[in-house]
């Protein structure tokens, strides 16, 4: 099925899959930086968008894997990955056509028992994976400053490590296979529940008459201080960055927050984890993203909490 030994990982073409709102700017950085990159996305625009940045692009994912010494996806969930992998009835899978030893690289984020799978199904055909989710967002990736939380073998980390540090400045080797995935949905459990208990707090320091700046200057310095707070503040005015400055406009979708909450969901069942308060998060979550908040920043569900405290605005 291969076409020949596949090229160093540290010179080779890289074949982009998935050339959307993360995949395209990723793509773009690494032509920025010398590297050969032919792309595939199904989306007309997301390709023609990719060319636009100077990524070759080409009409399928065999095509832009052909002779590829790294095969990097960045698509919306596992399945699409696997399928990717191992082909369907009609075609071929790329771990079938690509040459010995490729290195398949999966930035997706998806579930952490999908990425192992993907790992053993690569080394059973004679290749490589490794699994960098990222934080960072749509701007990380465009600034290529996203954290890769990466989980690989010492040997395929020390090679791949160059490579992501042209798409983003901090690079953790979180253990092995499936490690990254894990460390992904570990934090984004803990930012989920974190985000709704500083829209809690904000809501009833509003009803108490406490004045927001007036939390905010308190908690920023005091033991409530985090992320959600500090960085993504949900109510306006504190930190002129965040999204509650500009409407909720995202940032980091309901819709993701949910994806991820779900994954977490997964990962605490196939575990037997007790972690109600991750569980209440993704079901919070799910509400918020069914009811006009999917394309909202994730901290937009201050409104929720707000307008449910007050029934009779
Ligand atoms: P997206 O939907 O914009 O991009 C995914 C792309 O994959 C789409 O353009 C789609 O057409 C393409 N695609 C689907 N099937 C394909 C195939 N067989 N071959 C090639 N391309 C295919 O999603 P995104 O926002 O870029 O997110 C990608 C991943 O990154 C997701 O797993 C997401 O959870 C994660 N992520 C996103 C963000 C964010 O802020 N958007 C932040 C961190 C992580």
């Amino acid at each position: 099925m291969s076409d020949g030994e596949a090229t160093e990982v540290t010179g080779g073409t890289i074949a982009f899959l998935g050339l959307g709102h993360m995949g395209g700017p990723m793509a773009a950085n690494l032509v920025k930086a010398g590297r050969d990159v032919v792309g595939f996305d199904p989306f007309p625009a997301a390709a023609e968008a990719a060319r636009a940045h100077g990524v070759e692009v080409a009409q399928s994912a065999e095509e832009a894997a052909k002779g590829a010494a790294i095969i990097l996806t960045m698509l919306q969930k596992g399945e699409q990955v696997l399928e990717l992998y191992r082909g369907t009835e009609e075609q071929w899978g790329l771990l079938a056509s690509a040459a010995p030893g490729t290195l398949f690289l999966d930035c997706s984020t998806i579930n952490v028992d999908d990425a192992r799978e993907a790992a053993e199904a690569a080394t059973a055909a004679g290749h490589r994976f490794i699994d960098a989710p990222v934080s960072g967002g749509v701007m990380g990736a465009e600034a290529a400053t996203l954290t890769f939380m990466v989980g690989a073998s010492d040997e395929d980390f020390a090679q791949v490590e160059p490579l992501l540090g042209l798409m983003g400045k901090r690079i953790v080797h979180c253990g092995d296979h499936g490690a990254g995935q894990a460390a992904k949905v570990c934090n984004n459990m803990i930012l989920g529940a974190s985000m709704i208990a500083v829209c809690e707090a904000f809501v009833l320091a509003e009803k108490l008459g406490l004045k927001d700046d007036v939390l905010f200057d308190v908690a920023a310095h005091a033991s409530g201080q985090c992320w959600a707070l500090t960085t993504n503040c949900p109510v306006p005015g504190p930190v002129p960055a965040s999204p509650a400055n500009r409407n909720y406009e995202p940032g980091f979708t309901g819709a993701l927050m949910s994806k991820d909450l779900h994954l977490a969901l997964q990962a605490i069942e196939s575990t037997g984890t007790i972690a109600p308060l991750g569980t209440l998060a993704a079901k919070i979550y799910d509400e918020f993203a069914t009811h006009g908040g999917a394309t909202r920043d994730f901290s937009g569900i201050i409104t929720d909490i707000r307008y449910r405290s007050n029934p009779q605005i």
